[in-house]
């Protein structure tokens, strides 16, 4: 389970996330949603410490960091328990897809390389690159670079994957193949955060979903609820102009 309390972040003097609670179940598939500038990746980046929270807790299973009183190694410790899948790929561009993907089982893993470098491979099939394991970035489509990024991802066998917009960069007929990899994996039971604009993929994938404005978290639940039922004015205004 993943338990977030009271967080809040401010840059300089413009508070972005004031005081949010959020519990995810494992296994579950929380998205994210909100108009732009509303905290949403500000949170997610949060949540493994890209950006320190002002305030809160951060429990991720059986690790709770209290975000006032947090060193080095708390956070080095947080950062094992989650892995992000970026908005643009952010892959090493000297390093193959294949060992992009061995790179976090040798250096944060420690595995033996041969052992890294079958499970990588293992991955990479799994997120339709099989064919692509020698492949640099810079010959990969973006959809295939962000399977890559996925796979990366994977690897680290993470109690949570979080996906920060990993569509938005991507032209428009390739959106599908990212979200069909990200579908495949959410029903094998691994728990996710997703920020995403995508309202179809909520609909279908998430257990539950967040409707952020604000820095706030103005409404959650199913994504029936949420969709067909909101009950917050700012919802709806929201969905009315997205959909
Ligand atoms: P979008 O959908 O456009 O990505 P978002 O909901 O993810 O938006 P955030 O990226 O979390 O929003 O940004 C929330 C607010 O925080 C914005 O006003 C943004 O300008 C501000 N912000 C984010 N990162 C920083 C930063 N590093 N320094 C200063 N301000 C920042």
């Amino acid at each position: 389970m993943i338990k977030l309390t009271n967080i809040s972040k401010s840059f300089g003097r413009h508070q972005v996330l004031n005081q949010i609670d959020l519990t995810v179940q494992k296994g579950e598939v929380v998205v994210i949603l909100g108009p732009s500038g509303s905290g949403k990746t500000t949170l997610l980046r949060c949540v493994n410490y890209l950006e320190k929270p002002n305030d809160g807790e951060i429990v991720i299973g059986d690790y709770s960091l209290n975000c006032k009183h947090a060193g080095k190694k708390d956070i080095h410790q947080l950062r094992q328990k989650s892995a992000m899948v970026f908005q643009q790929y952010n892959l090493f561009k000297h390093k193959t897809a294949l060992e992009n993907v061995m790179e976090g089982l040798i250096v944060v893993k420690k595995l033996p390389k041969e052992e890294a470098k079958a499970r990588s491979i293992a991955l990479l099939e799994k997120v339709g690159l099989g064919s692509k394991l020698d492949a640099y970035p810079s010959q990969l489509s973006g959809g295939q670079q962000q399977r890559v990024g996925i796979a990366r991802a994977l690897a680290l066998e993470p109690e949570v994957i979080l996906f920060d917009e990993p569509t938005s960069a991507l032209d428009p007929e390739l959106v599908g193949e990212v979200l069909a990899v990200i579908r495949k994996i959410a029903k094998e039971g691994i728990t996710m955060i997703v920020v995403t604009h995508e309202m179809g993929f909520a609909r279908d994938v998430a257990n539950h979903v967040v409707f952020m404005d604000g820095g706030v978290i103005v409404e959650e639940g199913t994504p029936a609820e949420l969709f067909n039922n909101p009950r917050e004015e700012r919802t709806k205004q929201f969905l009315k102009r997205i959909t």
